[in-house]
C-alpha cells in the first residue's frame, strides 16, 4: 500500500504523523511512504531522515492525499485537506467528531474510511491512541505550573522543591488517572510536598500501592478537595467523566480561600475545565490572572513537546498503522474489534453511534 503522510496545518500543530522510524518499519513491511516536505520540521525530522528510512518525498500536500491509499496524520483534518479524501481511501488520525459538525459532514460526503485515534480501545477498556497525550500533559503539568509560580510571571514566587531549610511547594492534584498520576510523580520527584485526590476508591488503593511514600492520596470529597485547594501552592486539574464536560470541582468564590499568586493547571480544559475561572488558552498566551491566582489553562499541551509528543504517539499507533496496510481496513478491523472500535465513517456512512447520537444523525 502507499500511505501518505502530510505536513500538519492546523495553526500550532507541530508534530507529524509518523516519525522515520515508522516509515522504516512500514517499508520493511512492503509498503511505499509519500511523506510531504517539511512535514517533520515541527518534530526534528529532516527530509533526508525519512528518505534514508525509505520515504519518498511529496513536493506538496495535494500530491500526497492524490496518491496515498492511506493517509496518517495527527489533528483532524482541516477544511482544504476534506476536499482531498476520497472514497476507497483510509484517514487515520484524531478526529474528534462527536462537537464538530462540518467535519463529520465533509467526511461523510468524501466517501473516506475515517478511523479515529481517539475510539480506538485496547483490553482493559483504556483509549491506548489517547493515553501517551495524557502520559506527556500529565509529565508537562509540573513544569509549566512551576513556571507559573514563578515572581515574573504573577506566580507567588515559590520554588517547587524548596531548599535546604524551606519546605518545598504544596502541590494537589486533583484526578488520579493517566494525567494526574503522571503530573503527581513529576512533582513529587521535584521534591514538592503532593496530594491527589480522586472519586474512585480503586484508583486510590492503586495509587496507594503503587507509589506509597512518594505522594499521598485521599478522597475527593467536596469538603477535602476545599481544604487542599486552600492549603496549595499549585492546583492541577485531572479529572475525566468519558463522554461527557468535566465537573467543575472548584468554583471561583473557592479562588478567595488561596492563597495570592499561587497557580492553576487545569490540564482538563480541553473537556471544559475543572476549575469555574477556567477558559482555553494558547501557548502563545498560555497564563491569566482571576482574583490573584494564576490560571495556565492551554488546550493542547503536548504541542509544546512536539519531539516527544510525536515519539510517544508514533510509538501507539505503529501496530495499528501497519494491521491497516498490510491486511486493508476491512481485513484487520474484522480482526482485532479494538481497531474497529476506532471506525468513525466509511463510504458516507457514520460508523460511530456515540457521534451520531451526539449529532444527531444516522449510524
Ligand atoms: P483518566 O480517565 O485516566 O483519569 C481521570 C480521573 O479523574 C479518574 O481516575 C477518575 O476517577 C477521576 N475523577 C472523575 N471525577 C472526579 C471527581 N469529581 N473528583 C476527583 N476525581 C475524579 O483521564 P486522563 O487521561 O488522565 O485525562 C484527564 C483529562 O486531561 C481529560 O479531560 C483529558 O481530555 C485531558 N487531557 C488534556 C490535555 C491537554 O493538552 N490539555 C492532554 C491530554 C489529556
Amino acid at each position: 500500500m502507499k500511505i501518505g503522510c502530510p505536513k500538519e496545518i492546523k495553526p500550532q500543530e507541530f508534530r507529524v504523523g509518523m516519525t522515520p522510524d515508522a516509515v522504516r518499519d512500514a517499508v520493511a513491511h512492503g509498503h511505499s511512504v509519500l511523506v510531504e516536505t517539511g512535514a517533520g520540521v515541527g518534530a526534528g525530522f529532516t527530509d533526508d531522515d525519512y528518505t534514508t528510512a525509505g520515504a519518498q518525498i511529496a513536493p506538496d500536500a495535494e500530491t500526497v492525499f492524490a496518491e496515498a491509499g492511506m493517509i496518517v496524520k495527527v489533528k483532524e483534518p482541516q477544511a482544504a485537506e476534506r476536499k482531498r479524501l476520497r472514497e476507497g481511501q483510509v484517514l487515520f488520525t484524531y478526529l474528534h467528531l462527536a462537537p464538530d459538525p462540518d467535519q463529520t459532514r465533509d467526511l461523510l460526503e468524501s466517501g473516506v474510511t475515517a478511523i479515529a485515534y481517539e475510539t480506538v480501545t485496547d483490553r482493559s477498556g483504556g483509549l491506548p491512541l489517547l493515553a501517551p497525550m495524557s502520559e506527556v500533559a500529565g509529565r508537562l503539568a509540573p513544569q509549566v505550573g512551576a513556571w507559573t509560580l514563578q515572581k515574573a510571571n504573577g506566580g507567588r514566587g515559590v520554588l517547587l522543591g524548596g531548599v535546604p531549610g524551606v519546605l518545598p511547594a504544596k502541590v494537589v492534584v486533583i484526578g488520579g488517572g493517566v494525567v494526574g498520576t503522571h503530573a503527581a510523580r513529576v512533582a513529587a520527584g521535584m521534591g514538592a510536598d503532593v496530594v491527589v485526590l480522586d472519586r474512585s476508591l480503586n484508583r486510590l488503593r492503586y495509587l496507594d500501592d503503587v507509589f506509597a511514600g512518594v505522594f499521598r492520596n485521599t478522597y475527593a470529597s467536596g469538603a477535602a478537595t476545599a481544604a487542599a485547594v486552600a492549603e496549595a501552592d499549585l492546583v492541577i486539574g485531572a479529572v475525566l467523566i468519558p463522554g461527557a464536560a468535566a465537573p467543575k470541582l472548584v468554583s471561583r468564590a473557592q479562588l478567595a480561600t488561596m492563597k495570592p499568586g499561587a497557580a492553576i493547571v487545569d490540564v482538563a480544559i480541553d473537556q471544559g475545565g475543572c476549575f469555574e475561572t477556567s477558559r482555553a488558552t494558547t501557548h502563545q498566551d498560555p497564563i491569566y490572572e482571576v482574583d490573584g491566582i494564576m490560571h495556565y489553562c492551554v488546550a493542547n499541551m503536548p504541542g509544546a513537546v512536539a519531539r516527544t509528543s510525536t515519539l510517544a504517539l508514533g510509538n501507539a499507533t505503529l501496530p495499528f498503522l501497519l494491521a491497516l496496510a498490510d491486511k486493508g481496513w476491512k481485513a484487520a478491523c474484522a480482526d482485532d474489534p479494538h481497531l474497529k472500535a476506532g471506525l468513525n465513517t466509511h463510504a458516507g456512512q457514520l460508523t460511530y453511534a456515540a457521534v451520531g447520537e451526539a449529532l444527531g444523525l444516522p449510524s
